[in-house]
């Protein structure tokens, strides 16, 4: 998904920012339409001017764009419709402009194969009486225009992991002033992270989002990347959402799914939960099939991952498929965290599946 080259291209910023900061016109908004490609991984995203402030994506109209330059439609027949689904403040024009996430649909109304968003919104609906949670921990890396991670040495390997998790200094965080940037614009946006850290990789960090109820985890997880890409995209840096980016002693990037139901965050939910992860282990595979490509790669049994080919389960246990974190253990009541899926997952369709096999009694 990310590219090699040492064209940079970059502009001077200054310069930029005496147009960014001309007045805008009363009845002139920017809204930015986004939305997932045909890839099922990648964004895209175009911007129209809209004559007020959206207060709801119902306020916003359907749009469209050529599907054949997407992967999602046939030259012959390529317009694909952009339905506005969820609005954030947009960090980078600000005011009153607008981000827009959107879901896809094929010339005949039908969702198109990446729009996952479809069915998943179906069993939140379906569930909502449930209270569905998730925090959703994304990994990601930090690559530098070449495709290295940014930071490491040309040709070469910085020194081997143990002091880069949660680490401070210069050989220690690199890339943190996209971490920081990104943070910050998450907040302003409106999106619900609760915390940050650097990872076990050097150039790899993780952020998370929620809790968040039903379809707006997903929701704002998506528009994190977004904000993220475009954010790396100013520092002329690129993030890879591959499970497992450099191969050898290199931890993995993933995108742990934490859940939860009302009943599993009442006193002695940790019976909910045991149900539950009962259930999860029954579909394994099934789950394992919509937790992100190549993610065989990542879940071999080492770096803190469970092998891909078997379900495991334990209190506070890092090298199992789903933990109960210890303080639920303590509590008797919280949540469960799903480790399997990986960085470069559709949170659509993991929160989708975890509602369907858990809330809704689904089976294979
Ligand atoms: P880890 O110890 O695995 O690194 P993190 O602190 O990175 O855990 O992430 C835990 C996530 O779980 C956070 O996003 C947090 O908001 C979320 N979370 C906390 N309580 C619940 C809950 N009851 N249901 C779902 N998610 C929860
Ligand atoms: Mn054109
Ligand atoms: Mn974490
Ligand atoms: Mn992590
Ligand atoms: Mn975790």
């Amino acid at each position: 998904m990310n590219q090699k080259s040492t064209h940079t291209g970059s502009t001077d910023k200054t310069i930029l920012r005496r147009y960014l900061e001309l007045p805008q016109p009363e009845n002139k908004v920017l809204a930015t339409y986004i939305w997932i490609d045909g890839t099922g991984e990648n964004l895209r995203a175009k911007t129209r001017t809209v004559d007020q402030e959206p207060t709801s994506p119902l306020e916003l109209t359907w749009w469209n764009f050529d599907g054949s330059s997407t992967g999602q439609a046939e030259g012959s027949n390529s317009d694909t419709y952009l339905k506005p689904v969820a609005i954030y403040n947009d960090p980078f024009m600000v005011g009153r402009n607008k981000l827009v996430m959107c879901e896809t649909y094929k010339y005949s109304k039908e969702p198109t194969s990446s729009n996952k968003r479809f069915q998943c919104e179906q069993a939140m609906k379906a569930a909502v009486g449930h209270r569905p949670w998730f925090g959703l921990e994304q990994e990601y890396t930090l690559l530098d225009r070449d495709g290295w991670p940014f930071g490491w040495p040309k040709g070469g390997f910085p020194h081997p992991q143990g002091p880069y998790y949660c680490g401070v200094g210069a050989s220690k965080a690199l890339g943190r002033d996209i971490e920081e940037a990104h943070y910050k614009a998450c907040l302003y946006a409106g999106v619900n992270i609760s915390g940050t850290n650097a990872e076990v990789m050097p150039a790899q960090w993780e952020y998370q989002v929620g809790p968040c109820e039903g379809i707006d985890a997903a929701d704002q997880l998506w528009l994190s990347r977004y904000l993220l890409l475009r954010i790396a995209e100013e520092f002329n840096v690129q993030v890879s959402f591959d499970p497992k980016p450099i191969p050898g002693d290199w931890n993995g990037a993933g995108c742990h799914t934490n859940f939860s139901t009302q009943a599993m965050r009442e006193p002695n939910g940790i019976e909910v939960i045991k149900e539950a992860i009962t259930l999860l282990e029954v579909r394994h595979k099934t789950h394992i099939e919509r937790y992100g490509r190549d993610n065989a790669r990542r879940l071999t049994g080492r770096h803190e991952t469970a092998d891909i080919n078997h379900f495991s389960t334990g209190i506070a246990s890092r090298g199992s498929s789903v933990r109960i974190p210890r303080q639920v253990g303590d509590e008797k009541c919280g949540y469960l965290e799903d480790r399997r899926p990986a960085s470069n997952c559709d949170p659509y369709a993991v929160t989708d599946i975890i509602v369907r096999t858990v809330c809704l009694g689904e089976k294979d």
